[in-house]
């Protein structure tokens, strides 16, 4: 990545300028000029502040960029700034992340800036801090309520409370805010207004309970991320499943916090249960913020206000969080970094922690990656030096990870998915008083439905993709468009009654376990299952009692959950990225594997782990299985360094889609023959492929193609695609066709 900062924009304007120009949330890419309204905010006029400008028959809400002497938009036509919204400029911290992730991705610094900012902002709600009300009760004459009784219920209610209540206990008693006002109007009940979340007095611990004592490898740890505690520092925290690395996190943080700085901690999604955001509230006294998908837009704003401010010392969120302002930065901490949910796959595709690690760059301080399966990328980066390799080798507990048992699956019958070896392993874990995780990496029954007659296959009318048959309730589901249909009676070509279930699914496996071990509960964790808001939680502490049980699950379960009572784990088929298309799908089921293997045997029981597989004899498969994740992810950079693919070599890839087939070739072709031409004049060594077809090329009525760049040097690869996104926005085509640029992506579909 690159690092330049944007010298000199912050410079603010004495004078009343002439011009603003303004980032508008429209996927225009480009800024439009406007004249300053006659009221000129409090800090002069200046990039980073929120205005109201009229745009065409709307009004809109966008961010002054800078402010230019000339225009080319004829004077006569130049419109006024209805309002500037801020006293003081967005925060400067947030405001250079914008302008380089709209940079680094080539995306419209208007939409950028609209996904940057909390939702209450972007609809022009100020950004003070945001206070709540308490109203207290007064003594007096209630006379005047005679014709109000609910009013003269509300004051009996508030007069129990003799140190008030605040307006959401009050409302959410049935009382109305006028209702409210009409007391306070009558000099019976006085409002208090109170910041929302005090700041915890700097006195005494920031602990609210003790660290633990660390072992000697996490002390050696922490001891070199403390070496670079006042400056960037990106290091790679790679430890085993369980080897307590959110500890050294923990004891991290405490010692940036007694600094006066802050931390930002990004998770996975699913990692931010309550179970992670328990462990820092237990630990620390301070105000923790946790920015999830699950907050009102008011939390949103107040959690981003207490971050600006520094009234939260402890920032903790998902993917977007990485946009949160601080007020005094120490440290960012990126737990499970190899997650695929850190990049956002569609719009502004960027990666947060990408993006992390050039702020953490601009900001001069450390940062921790953490992994017991670092992303290829970041190992790479270690392995040059570029980022300090930590390793963490041993489990907090002493057990040494599960190894990774391969069961050949060839000729054997199957039974839900399982065959009799595992089915007797899962017997005798049952039988010694523990649980059992099986994975299978598919929800549903069955992944299709099947014409034992013919052959025909249930696909799907409107993607090139079979249709997932579901049991509960039954019926057929096209997991990439969601296209429901009902189960056929007969087979639609040959009209034979002899319809099967073709493979399993979350729903067959526990079926069947349900039928081979009655005694015993099964619970079934996918997206299915766990649709009910707390369905997940409810199930991991039924899990956590420590019953023996059987859980059948997704990769929800791989990821960062403590199963202490799991003792084995059975991985109904490991094949599915073995010999995928897609260049990372190897990378990403070791990965996968190995985080499901984490699982089993956390607590004091050691674990084992089943790995169903067709290919038992894969080199690959056999590299993982008997030297780890790291020997295998040293063979697959290799490979990538020969195949000239990342990390050494960068890509972007451009995706084009539309209704007709024949729209999205032809604008493909044409955006391939005009860069390939472009490239020639400039000398360009960039490398451009395609188009083809994308590996879906039907996805919900839409055809998709794609074209791919790539180059060693990162600044030819950007020119290029700053290029062909000015070519590909003036095409008269990009009215019918839709073409995206993803820069790194992730996927190749
Ligand atoms: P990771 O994040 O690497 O998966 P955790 O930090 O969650 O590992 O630690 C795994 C388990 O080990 C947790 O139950 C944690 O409380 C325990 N643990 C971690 N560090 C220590 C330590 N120094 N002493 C005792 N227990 C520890
Ligand atoms: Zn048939
Ligand atoms: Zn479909």
């Amino acid at each position: 990545m690159c690092h330049r900062p944007f010298g000199g924009l912050l410079s603010s304007t004495d004078h009343t300028p002439r011009l603003l120009r303004v980032a508008l949330p429209t996927p225009l890419r480009r800024l439009f000029d406007y004249r300053p309204c006659r009221e000129v905010p409090t800090c002069g006029w200046r990039p980073g502040l929120r205005v109201k400008v009229p745009f065409g028959r709307r009004q809109l809400i966008g961010v002054v960029v800078e402010c230019p002497e000339r225009s080319d938009v004829p004077d006569t036509q130049l419109k006024s700034v209805l309002a500037c919204l801020d006293d003081a400029p967005l925060p400067d911290d947030w405001w250079w992340l914008c302008r380089f992730t709209a940079r680094y991705y080539q995306h419209p610094l208007g939409d950028t800036i609209a996904q940057a900012l909390p939702v209450a902002l972007r609809q022009g709600r100020p950004l003070q801090a945001r206070h709540q009300e308490r109203w207290i009760a007064r003594d007096g004459d209630t006379g005047p309520l005679e014709r109000a009784p609910r009013q003269a219920e509300l004051l009996a209610m508030l007069r129990q409370h003799p140190r008030g209540l605040m307006t959401r206990a009050i409302t959410a008693q049935g009382f109305t805010r006028a209702q409210l006002e009409g007391l306070q109007a009558k000099h019976l009940v006085e409002c208090h207004e109170e910041r929302l979340t005090a700041t915890e007095e700097e006195s005494g611990s920031r602990l609210a309970e003790p660290s633990l004592p660390l072992t000697r490898e996490q002390a050696g740890v922490l001891a070199e991320i403390h070496e670079g505690l006042e400056r960037y520092h990106p290091c790679l925290l790679h430890g085993v499943t369980g080897s307590g690395k959110t500890e050294v996190y923990l004891q991290l943080i405490e010692a940036v916090l007694a600094r006066g700085r802050q931390a930002l901690v990004l998770v996975p999604e699913i990692g931010l249960t309550p179970q992670t955001l328990t462990r820092f509230r237990q630990r620390f006294r301070v105000p923790v913020v946790a920015l999830h998908s699950g907050l009102t837009d008011l939390e949103r704003l107040d959690a981003w206000d207490a971050a600006r401010t520094g009234r939260a010392p402890i920032v903790i969120g998902t993917r977007s969080a990485v946009f949160t302002p601080l007020a005094a930065a120490g440290v960012i901490v990126i737990d499970e970094e190899h997650d695929g949910s850190f990049k956002q796959q569609e719009g502004l595709r960027y990666h947060a922690r990408d993006l992390a690690i050039a702020r953490a760059h601009r900001e001069n301080i450390p940062i921790v990656l953490g992994s017991a399966t670092p992303a290829l990328e970041t190992l790479a980066q270690a392995r040059s030096g570029r980022y300090r390799h930590l390793r963490l080798t041993q489990r907090a507990n002493r057990h040494a990870p599960a190894r990774l048992e391969l069961t050949d699956l060839r000729g054997r019958h199957r039974q839900g998915g399982l065959i009799a070896p595992a089915i007797e392993a899962i017997r005798q874990t049952l039988n010694a008083g523990n649980q059992v995780l099986v994975f299978i990496n598919r929800r549903g029954f069955a992944p299709t439905l099947a014409c034992h007659a013919c052959g025909w296959l249930a696909e799907c009318p409107h993607c090139d993709a079979r249709m997932t048959l579901h049991r509960q309730p039954q019926e057929l589901v096209c997991h990439h468009c969601d296209f429901h249909r009902p189960l056929p009676d007969a087979c639609p070509e040959c009209d034979s009654g002899d319809l099967r279930p073709l493979g399993s699914g979350t729903e067959r496996t526990e079926e069947t376990l349900a039928a081979l071990f009655p005694e015993t509960p099964v619970h079934r964790i996918d997206r299915d299952s766990t649709r009910r808001k707390q369905a997940f939680e409810d199930i991991l502490r039924e899990i956590r009692r420590g019953e023996p049980s059987l859980l059948v699950g997704t990769q929800m379960l791989a990821k960062g959950h403590h199963l202490p009572h799991v003792t084995l784990v059975v991985v109904v088929n490991a094949d599915a990225g073995l010999y995928a298309s897609d260049f990372r799908a190897l990378e990403h089921s070791a990965q996968l594997l190995v985080q499901v293997a984490g699982r089993a045997g956390r607590a004091e029981h050691p674990g084992r782990v089943l790995v169903q597989t067709l290919h038992p004899d894969d080199p690959n498969l056999r590299l993982l299985a008997d030297s780890g994740y790291e020997a295998l992810a040293g063979q697959l950079l290799e490979e990538r360094r020969l195949a000239g693919l990342p990390p050494y070599r960068h890509l972007a890839l451009v995706r084009f889609e539309a209704a007709r087939e024949q729209h999205v070739t032809e604008f493909a072709t044409a955006a391939a023959e005009a860069l390939r031409e472009w490239l020639v004049t400039q000398d360009a060594s960039v490398t451009c492929l395609g188009p083809v077809p994308a590996p879906m090329e039907r996805r919900q009525n839409r055809y998709h193609m794609q074209l791919m760049l790539s180059d060693t040097r990162r600044s030819a690869l950007h020119r290029a695609c700053a290029w062909l996104v000015q070519w590909l926005d003036n095409h008269p085509d990009s009215r019918r066709v839709r073409a995206s640029l993803d820069v790194d992506p992730q996927t190749l579909s």
